[in-house]
C-alpha cells in the first residue's frame, strides 16, 4: 500500500548520515515524507532514508542450543563488549537471533572486524548497510553499496528472516535484480558473479552487505568450564589451548622452567605466546613453576630410560594440585600421538594414571602438519619455533623407554620423596595475568571510511 502510495508521487531519495549532537546515529523510525512546504519545494516530495552503518554478527552453534540459548547469547554479548572496550562504537545489540554492533562514523571497522574474527560463538560477520525493511529503502542502501563496488556481473542473495515482508526472497532478488541493473547497467549472472549483494531482512530492520567475514566458529568464550593448560612454548601446546578455547573453555595455563639451569628465555616465550592467545580470552592467568629441584632427583634416583616419563608425571601431579587449587575440572596437553618417544600410547597411559582429572589432548589425532597450520593461522607459530631451552631438553636419556608400565613407573618413584617434591615446586612457583594484545593489528586500524579510499 506504502508503496502504491509512494508510486502516484514524485519522490527524490536522499542518503542521508544523521548523527545526533551525542554523537550517536539516529535510529531509524522509517519513512517520512516531508511535504513540500515543509521542505520549501515546489513541487517535490522529498524522502529521507537513514542509511545505518551496522556489523551484523550471525551465531555458530549457538542457533542449536535449547533452553539455555539465551544464557549462551548473555556470555557471547558480554565477551563482545569487553573486547571492544578500548574502542568507539555506538551500540551491542541482540536482535532477533543475531548481535548487532552499531557504528559510529570514527568507528575503526578494519580493527573491530579484525577482533571479532576471533570470537569464537560467531559463525559469520558482515559489515552492513542497514535500512528499515520497506523496498524504497533497500533501494537506497543498494544505491549506496554500488558505487563502492566494481563489477561487471551481480546477483542479489536476499533472505527473510522473518517472513512478515510482503515480498519473497525470489520475488526480493527479482525486484532489487532489476533496480541494480537499471542503475549499474552491469548483468545479473548467478554462477560466480562479481559481486553479490546480500540483503537480509529481520523484522522492521534490513542489512545489505557484500560479503560474510568468517568468525572463530565453535562457542562463546567462558560458557565451557575451566581447564588448566600445560603450556611448554613448543609448537604443539598452544594449538591444543586453542582447540578448548574455542569450545568454550577459559583455559588456565601452567609452564614448568628449569632456570637457573636454563636461560629465562622459556618463560618470556611462553608469555608472549599468552599475549596472543589472550586474544581469545582476553586474559590468561599463567603459573610459572621451578622444576630443577624435581629434575635433579629424578635424574639422581630413576632409570634414565624412564626419566621423561617421570618428568611428566611430577608436571601432571603439580599442575593437578594448581587446577584443583583453581577449581579448574581438567588437564590439557599437547599430546599427539606417537609424535615423541614420551608420547606412544602406553607411556601417555603411565603418565595419565598419576592424575584423577581428566587430561584431554585435542591434538592426539593430528600430525604435525595439522598442528602447524593452526599455529600459524592464530599467530603463535613465529615464537614457538624460536629457539629456547625447555626444561625437558635437559638429562634427556639417549634410549627413553617407549613402552613404559604404570607399575615401572612407581616402583622408579618409591626413590623420591614424591610429596615433598611437589609441595616445595608449588611453594615457588608464581601467578601472573596476560592480557591480550592487539597492539600489532593497531598501526592498520582504519575507520570504513579510509577503508573504501
Ligand atoms: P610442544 O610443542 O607443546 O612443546 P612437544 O611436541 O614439544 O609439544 P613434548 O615436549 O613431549 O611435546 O610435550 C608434550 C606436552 O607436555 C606439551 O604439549 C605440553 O602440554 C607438556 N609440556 C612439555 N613441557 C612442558 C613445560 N616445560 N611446561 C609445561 N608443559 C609442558
Ligand atoms: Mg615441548
Amino acid at each position: 500500500m506504502a508503496e502504491r502510495r509512494l508510486n502516484s508521487l514524485r519522490v527524490i531519495r536522499m542518503f542521508l548520515y544523521v548523527t545526533s549532537p551525542s554523537g550517536r546515529g539516529l535510529h531509524v523510525t522509517g519513512r517520512r515524507l516531508l511535504k513540500p512546504e515543509a521542505c520549501n519545494l515546489k513541487n517535490i516530495w522529498v524522502k529521507i532514508t537513514v542509511v545505518k552503518r551496522t556489523i551484523l554478527i550471525h551465531y555458530h552453534e549457538i542457533n542449536l542450543k535449547g533452553n539455555n540459548r539465551g544464557w549462551f547469547e548473555a556470555r557471547l554479548h558480554q565477551h563482545i563488549i569487553s573486547l571492544l572496550k578500548d574502542l568507539p562504537y555506538d551500540s551491542v545489540q541482540r536482535y532477533a537471533g543475531r548481535l548487532l554492533i552499531g557504528l559510529l562514523p570514527e568507528s575503526p571497522v578494519e580493527e573491530i572486524t579484525r577482533r571479532l574474527k576471533m570470537v569464537f560463538g560467531v559463525a559469520n560477520l558482515a559489515v552492513a548497510w542497514e535500512v528499515p525493511a520497506e523496498i524504497e529503502a533497500l533501494q537506497s542502501g543498494l544505491a549506496e553499496l554500488i558505487p563502492i563496488t566494481h563489477f561487471q556481473s551481480f546477483k542479489i542473495d536476499a533472505r527473510r528472516g522473518t517472513k512478515d515482508f510482503p515480498l519473497d526472497s525470489q520475488q526480493l532478488n527479482q525486484h532489487l535484480g532489476a533496480f541494480v541493473q537499471s542503475l549499474s547497467k552491469a548483468r545479473v549472472q548467478l554462477e560466480n558473479p562479481d559481486a553479490t549483494f546480500f540483503v537480509e531482512i529481520v523484522g522492521s530492520r534490513a542489512f545489505l552487505y557484500l560479503s560474510r567475514i568468517p568468525g572463530g566458529g565453535g562457542l562463546p568464550s567462558g560458557t565451557g568450564g575451566k581447564a588448566l593448560c600445560l603450556l611448554s612454548g613448543g609448537i604443539d601446546s598452544p594449538v591444543a589451548a586453542y582447540r578448548m578455547m574455542r569450545r568454550g573453555c577459559r583455559v588456565l595455563y601452567i609452564h614448568f622452567h628449569s632456570f637457573p639451569h636454563t636461560t629465562v628465555e622459556s618463560q618470556e616465550k611462553v608469555r608472549r605466546i599468552l599475549r596472543i592467545l589472550s586474544r581469545f580470552q582476553l586474559e590468561s592467568q599463567l603459573t610459572l613453576v621451578p622444576f630443577a629441584e624435581v629434575q635433579r632427583e629424578i635424574v639422581a634416583y630413576a632409570p634414565p630410560p624412564l626419566r621423561v616419563i617421570l618428568y611428566r608425571r611430577f608436571m601432571i601431579r603439580i599442575a593437578q594440585a594448581v587446577a584443583q587449587n583453581e577449581k579448574a575440572s581438567a588437564l590439557v596437553t599437547g599430546d599427539s600421538l606417537g609424535q615423541v618417544a614420551s608420547q606412544t600410547l602406553e607411556n601417555i597411559r603411565t603418565i595419565s594414571a598419576a592424575a584423577t582429572l581428566p587430561i584431554f589432548r585435542p591434538l592426539i589425532g593430528d600430525d604435525k602438519e595439522e598442528i602447524m597450520r593452526v599455529a600459524r593461522e592464530i599467530e603463535t607459530y613465529e615464537i614457538s619455533i624460536q629457539a629456547d631451552q625447555d626444561c625437558c631438553s635437559l638429562f634427556v636419556p639417549r634410549h627413553p623407554e617407549t613402552m613404559s608400565s604404570i607399575d615401572q613407573a612407581e616402583r622408579a618413584e618409591v626413590e623420591l620423596d614424591v610429596n615433598r617434591l611437589i609441595q616445595s615446586a608449588l611453594a615457588e612457583s608464581t601467578r601472573e595475568t596476560i592480557a591480550s594484545d592487539f597492539s600489532s593489528y593497531k598501526t592498520a586500524a582504519k575507520t570504513y571510511e579510509q577503508s573504501q579510499t
